[in-house]
């Protein structure tokens, strides 16, 4: 894992309060990362509909912290490229960026999958295993053919339904056949939007039930179709990202997935000014 693109600041609502980006920045430094990206929880003012949870961040406040890393970078010199991004939303077909809130991020993430937001992210009555694979389906593909689809990188832990236990993401999963993940991904490819191998989605699961993980198969579909693959560990403090970074060696084990097919997305961030 030579670099991340989803680490969350204490601006991040359900980050610790303790997630200042200069400890991040000095574990990246340690461990020879190239590049570090903030994806703080953002919804754009100018779009209707945020949740409260989402009017309490706003873009705009992504200014400040852009300017103080700047001010950090230019005392602190350093080999890690550092960006501060933004991680969206799209609830229940609703994205939550505009072109104005986009300017505030060097660059943004979005997930489609939040399900544990329940009736504002998915219908409450989509929760049961069989409606929610629908409905992972369908959005995700949504995001892919978004007219907006320009004003974001690529989908963060994508076709899973985050934060909930790994057992019933398994049961989730008896309901997507390889056939519609792989129809997915190429959506996914066709609209050049990266795919994130989101390590907290693999943290969650049992060391030694790793190789039942049903997400696996998505990954190893991924790598047949030839997605963008970028990484993100989803960081919530220090102290798990710097956890997270040689667990990568472990998931790239179970998926079948190497170091090289995550670097074209590295090269495209770093040779963003
Ligand atoms: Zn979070
Ligand atoms: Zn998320
Ligand atoms: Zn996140």
């Amino acid at each position: 894992m030579r670099y991340d693109l989803h680490v969350h600041t204490h601006l991040s609502d359900c980050a610790s309060r303790e997630a200042f980006f200069p400890l991040y920045i000095q574990a990246a430094e340690e461990n020879r990362q190239t590049l570090l990206g903030f994806a703080d929880h953002s919804w754009a003012s100018g779009v209707e509909g945020a949740s409260s949870w989402y009017r309490k961040q706003p873009f705009e406040r992504l200014a400040e912290q852009k300017k103080q890393l700047t001010d950090y970078l230019a005392e602190h010199p350093t080999s890690v490229k550092v960006l501060q991004g933004a991680e969206g939303e799209f609830a229940n077909f609703l994205l939550g960026i505009d072109e104005e809130a986009a300017a505030y991020a060097d660059y943004i993430i979005v997930p489609h999958d939040h399900v544990h937001m329940k009736g504002f992210v998915i219908p409450e009555d989509q929760t049961a295993p069989r409606e929610m694979a629908g409905f992972l389906l369908k959005s995700f593909e949504a995001l892919c053919k978004h007219p907006k689809r320009g004003l974001f990188v690529g989908l963060c832990h994508p076709m899973v339904p985050c934060c909930m236990p790994w057992q019933f993401k398994n049961e989730v999963y008896r309901y997507l056949t390889d056939a519609q993940l792989k129809d997915a991904l190429t959506a996914a490819k066709e609209a050049g939007v990266w795919i994130e191998l989101n390590l907290s989605e693999f943290a969650c699961v049992p060391p030694e039930e790793l190789e039942n993980y049903e997400y696996i198969r998505f990954f190893r579909i991924a790598k047949e179709v030839g997605n963008t693959l970028y990484w993100g560990s989803d960081a919530h403090a220090p102290k798990t990202y710097r956890e997270r970074l040689p667990f990568a060696a472990r998931v790239l084990e179970v998926t079948g997935l190497t170091e090289d097919l995550f670097g074209e997305a590295e090269k495209a961030m770093l040779s963003r000014v």
